[in-house]
């Protein structure tokens, strides 16, 4: 993000009555982190500032400080959209294309407010006119915190704000040990700490808090574990029925896709999740080392993401979609065998 960039959106803000913050459908850890460390950051400057999901987020999430303010588009969306409307600046953060909001794509598009966008995914559309975007970064929280620091505004960063940031950079590079780990989010970690983030109690809250039914619909998702030693690929499916059984609510399979990857020689792994209601697979992707499942998602299950992490989904049964899947990922054999 540029200077005069930096200077545009200091005098926005000096102006902005209201501020809209916006995470992507299906918020994880990074996008309400990263949304409710810049929505205490906003408040305490004497903003007026409402952070609007598209839907509803993971229990494990709900301990995040200024978390019961967050507004729900899919139940609230007659509350909505008018602060969409009157809102004078929209942030978008944690995702790189309006689609990705859902239903909320009509009214923000719509929107006159100015658009600032912070967000690590490759490729970002060009709705905002500040655009502050970098693959590289590990989280969009890692972003906010040097956007912060771009307003020179350290100093400001409270235990509240520190909390939020801290729980994003942590789910986002899997407790600090995905590649996109640099020695400056070590260096922003320390500081969060310093400035009040309880980091044993974060990891603890978000890692330790286990449903008996969400262990045990673990222990399904490993049993239909399936492994192509020869394209290094490994793969879990969940029906409906296997969720109902074992009283699936959001944010149980969080992490599962890892231990597919956790096995010794995989580089890719996906796990397959029936939603019955939504009449969709929804797919999670991740990958080792130089495999891109960014693109992988983009031209087969119209979705996408990073590199080494990607989401996407199918229409058709989840019989279908593992027959479609083990059918593509032959195409990819000079990538994925040895
Ligand atoms: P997850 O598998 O945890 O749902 O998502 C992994 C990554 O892929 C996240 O960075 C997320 O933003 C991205 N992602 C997940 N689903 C989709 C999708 O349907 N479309 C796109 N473009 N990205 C997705
Ligand atoms: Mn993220």
């Amino acid at each position: 993000m540029i200077e005069q960039s930096i200077l545009e959106i200091t005098s926005a803000l000096s102006r902005a009555n209201n501020i809209v913050i916006v995470p992507h459908k299906g918020p994880d850890g990074d996008a309400i982190g990263s949304t409710l460390a810049l929505y205490h950051f906003l408040k305490e400057k004497g903003h007026h500032v409402n952070v609007i999901s598209p839907n509803d987020y993971p229990d494990f999430l709900k301990w995040l400080p200024g978390q019961e303010d967050i507004l729900i588009y899919e139940k609230d969306y007659m509350i909505c959209k008018p602060l969409i409307a009157d809102a004078d600046i929209i942030f978008t953060l944690d995702f790189n294309d309006l689609s990705r909001t859902g239903d909320m794509q009509d009214p923000l598009t719509e929107a006159t407010a100015t658009f600032i966008m912070i967000d690590h995914h490759p490729e970002p559309a060009t709705y905002a006119p500040h655009t502050y975007s970098d693959a590289t970064m590990s989280s969009t929280c890692q972003m906010v915190y040097q956007f912060i620091e771009k307003l020179r505004s350290v100093k400001s960063i409270t235990p509240e704000i520190a909390t939020c940031l801290y729980t994003g950079i942590m789910t986002d590079t899997g407790s600090f040990r995905f590649r996109s780990t640099s020695s400056q989010t070590h260096k922003v970690i320390a500081d969060l700490i310093e400035k009040g983030a309880d980091n044993a109690k974060i990891h603890q809250q978000i890692y330790d808090t286990s449903s008996e039914s969400r262990l045990k619909l673990l222990g399904v998702a490993l049993q239909n574990l399936r492994v192509n030693k020869e394209l290094r690929t490994a793969y879990i499916t969940l029906s409906q029925e296997e969720l109902d059984k074992n009283n699936f609510k959001k944010g149980d399979t969080e992490g599962f896709v890892n231990y597919g990857l956790s096995l010794e020689g995989i580089v890719f792994a996906a796990i397959f999740i029936e939603h019955k209601v939504d009449g969709i697979i929804k797919i999670s992707f991740r990958s080792k080392g130089s495999f891109n499942v960014n693109e992988f998602a983009r031209a087969h299950f119209h979705g996408g993401g990073h590199v080494n992490a990607a989401g996407g989904k199918s229409t058709i049964s989840l019989e279908e979609t593992i027959v479609k899947f083990n059918s593509t990922i032959p195409q990819y054999s000079e990538q994925l065998s040895l």
